[in-house]
């Protein structure tokens, strides 16, 4: 078998120009082979940047676009072309957007060989450890305190036994944090799984310290993100600062980042994004690095049902991962570009016995989206 083409589908909602909030946008590729058989992968970035990295011709031996590293490569050797494409790329790649790309053809590739195979991808990862895995929701805050409490209530209601909320309004205003996450933990009880994501917003140690601080009466499960990752000693010495846990590293790629944030930023959740950070072979990776240190892994994970079903797999292959996030965006390329996507139902979601990754895109979407 070998890889005949690669197809990049650059989708955005609704148009290029007009502001994009998250989820607005989505980078697939297709993976063709001489078989007939095709792979789907995607990445969570910048698209029409990743584009670039799939397809530009050679600058030199070591900057390369990925299409041109993998064509008539055989697709069943998965960790042979993640090495090909990261040393191959490794002036315009080997860290950020060029691992991004080399995601979304990696998972690619995993769709390609479980339908080659005929078995699940779990099973091509060493086998399926559990039938649902737990789902938390995530909800970008109101501007105020009373619409925050009242979308918790709402997704209390559909069943969800664990909630986070960040991005918008959150990590602006320090009195207004406060007043938000008091009105949320007031709404949902003091018993239920809340965690908050400051997407790096708090920006300094100082003023992430006096903050985790003031909100420790609300006993937040983890504080996601509060400064940059590059920020690793600033990391380490707020896990000191109260109770919460703290949790990053969704814009890390690479074992290589994540060994460094392993050891330096002494976090108790990582947090890589399957799309991002290498794709499921340098996830499988992670995993393990962080479990010889005792360190939970929860992904990372807001983007379309092909993200969704790529997580899933890998989750159900590992003996430690026992929670997912389930994006509460109302993009349609979240809600509409899988019509199969992966449901969430009483607090889980089912890990499918599917062939591949078992996505079914809804081409109608896909070409009222696609702007490249
Ligand atoms: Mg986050």
């Amino acid at each position: 078998m070998k890889i005949t083409d690669v197809e990049v589908i650059c989708l955005r909602v609704p148009s290029l120009d007009a502001p994009c909030e998250w989820g607005d946008d989505a980078f697939l590729v297709k993976v063709y082979t001489d078989t007939g058989l095709v792979g789907i992968g995607e990445s969570d970035t910048s698209p029409m940047v990743a584009k670039a990295m799939i397809e530009a011709p050679e600058s030199n031996l070591y900057c390369g676009g990925l299409k041109r590293i993998i064509m008539g490569e055989n697709p069943l050797e998965i960790q042979k072309i993640w090495d090909k494409m990261y040393w191959q790329s490794n002036y315009n790649g080997r860290r950020g957007l060029g691992i991004h790309a080399m995601s979304a053809i990696d998972i690619a590739l995993w769709d390609i060989a479980s339908q080659y195979y005929q078995v699940p991808i779990y099973m091509l990862l060493g086998g399926k450890y559990r039938e649902k895995l737990r789902a938390y929701g995530t909800f970008v805050p109101a501007d105020t305190p009373e619409e925050s409490a009242l979308i918790a209530r709402k997704l209390k209601a559909e069943g969800f036994t664990s909630l986070k909320f960040g991005g918008g309004v959150l990590g602006d205003d320090p009195d207004l944090d406060c007043a938000i996450v008091k009105a949320v933990r007031e709404e949902l009880g003091a018993d239920f799984e809340l965690q908050i994501d400051l997407a790096t917003k708090w920006r300094t140690y100082g003023h992430a310290a006096g903050m985790m601080k003031r909100l420790e009466p609300y006993h937040l499960n983890w504080i996601e993100e509060p400064v940059l990752s590059d920020d690793m000693d600033g990391y380490a010495r707020l896990s000191g600062v109260s109770g919460t846990k703290i949790s990053g590293g969704e814009s890390l790629t690479t074992r290589y980042e994540f060994q460094d944030f392993l050891n330096r930023a002494k976090v108790d959740i990582i947090q890589p994004d399957i799309t991002r950070c290498g794709g499921i072979s340098e996830m499988r990776k992670i995993y393990d690095m962080a479990t010889m240190q005792g360190t939970k892994l929860v992904p990372h994970g807001f983007s379309t049902g092909i993200l969704l079903a790529a997580t899933v797999q890998f989750l159900a292959a590992t003996e430690q991962c026992d929670l997912m996030e389930y994006s509460q965006s109302t993009s349609p390329l979240f809600t509409d570009l899988v019509k199969n996507r992966l449901p969430f139902e009483n607090g889980y979601v089912t890990v499918p016995d599917c062939i591949g990754l078992g996505v079914e895109l809804d081409e109608e979407i896909v070409a009222k989206y696609r702007i490249w």
